[in-house]
């Protein structure tokens, strides 16, 4: 079958990190051009703009945004717009309301959207997921704790108003809780840790209900020495611990599973998948929980941050 050409866009961290090596090990998908203010990919066509990109390039039939969320919604709207198929970035845009605009533009064009969620496709989420499918939850703990500087280094965007601060890396938290526990999570209470001279939370805690469970998460931007990415949750048959962002898992009985990381390879199947069966896949409910924890939270000022 032909591989069906994309064009990459927001040439920063991640899209070097991760989509770069998953799309030159695809069978899926070929690069064929990318879109970005300053970055470029050696041997690729570039271009400023998606809207170069898509009027210049017809043949290109899907592109994948890795830009920060903030100003994804118009990019994503140009390449629905045109008739290409889209695969974005966790989080999906800005707000709630964009992604569902999104969503309903694709229907009405006829092209796949697709809100990818990374962490879920960690080696041992759906292990865990189906381990608790007939437990009773008890209590849920998650801690992601991790350090700006060493993971986000000068992403000024990050702490700016529409970067989601320290929910940035938390939202992969609950794409991972959504996907994993049984029962639906509501917001109860938050407080957010807000830098004097920034706009979004360098620290927060939120407080979950799941079932008769409480979830209680505790997300750091500041965290130095171990970096925290762990989800426990205590059960009637014990306490199950997802840690290393998913990619290692403890059950009661002693049993270690943890497979290797495929994360990115596995997002670029799942999206060729929806593209081929003229599929959608927009699940919204991580972003809802972070607005939720928005609306409801308690803020405080703390000192100022710089990188
Ligand atoms: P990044 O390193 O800042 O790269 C984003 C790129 O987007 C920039 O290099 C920039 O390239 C372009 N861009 C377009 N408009 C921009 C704007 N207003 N401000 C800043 N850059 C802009 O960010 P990233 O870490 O790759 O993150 C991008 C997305 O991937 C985010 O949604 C993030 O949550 C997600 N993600 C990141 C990681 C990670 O570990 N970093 C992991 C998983 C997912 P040009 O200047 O060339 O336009």
């Amino acid at each position: 079958m032909d591989r069906i050409k994309l064009g990459l866009v927001g040439i920063g961290k991640i899209a070097r990190d991760q989509h770069l090596p998953a799309l030159a090990a695809s069978q899926d998908f070929e690069l064929a051009a990318t879109a970005s203010r300053h970055g470029r990919v050696d041997g690729i066509d570039g271009y400023g703009t998606i809207a170069e990109l898509v009027s210049a390039r017809p043949d290109i039939s899907a592109v994948s945004l890795c830009t920060p969320p903030d100003g994804r919604f118009e990019q994503a709207m140009a390449a629905i717009a045109a008739g290409r198929h889209v695969m974005l970035e966790k989080p999906p845009a800005a707000t709630v309301s964009e992604a569902e605009a999104l969503a309903q533009a694709a229907r009405e064009a006829g092209v796949t959207l697709f809100a990818t969620w990374h962490s879920r496709e960690a080696a041992e989420v759906d292990a865990a997921r189906d381990w608790l499918v007939d437990r009773r939850i008890d209590a849920v703990r998650i801690r992601w704790m991790e350090n700006i500087r060493q993971w986000h280094p000068g992403q000024d965007w990050i702490l700016a108003a529409g970067g989601f601060g320290v929910f940035d890396p938390g939202i992969n938290a609950l794409s991972i809780a959504t996907r994993m526990l049984p029962q639906p999570l509501t917001v109860l209470s938050a407080t957010m840790d807000v830098p004097s001279n920034r706009a979004c939370p360098i620290a927060a805690a939120v407080t979950f209900r799941s079932g008769a469970a409480q979830v209680d998460a505790k997300f750091d931007f500041l965290q130095t020495g171990e970096q925290t990415w762990h989800i426990e949750v205590d059960t009637d048959a014990g306490m199950l611990r997802l840690t290393q962002g998913g990619g290692w898992l403890e059950l009661p009985d002693g049993t270690v599973l943890s497979g290797s990381d495929q994360e990115y390879p596995r997002l670029y199947r799942d999206f060729a998948r929806l593209v081929r069966n003229g599929e959608s896949d927009v699940d919204l409910r991580p972003i809802q929980l972070v607005a939720d924890a928005f609306l409801v939270a308690d803020r405080r000022v703390v000192e100022a941050f710089e990188f």
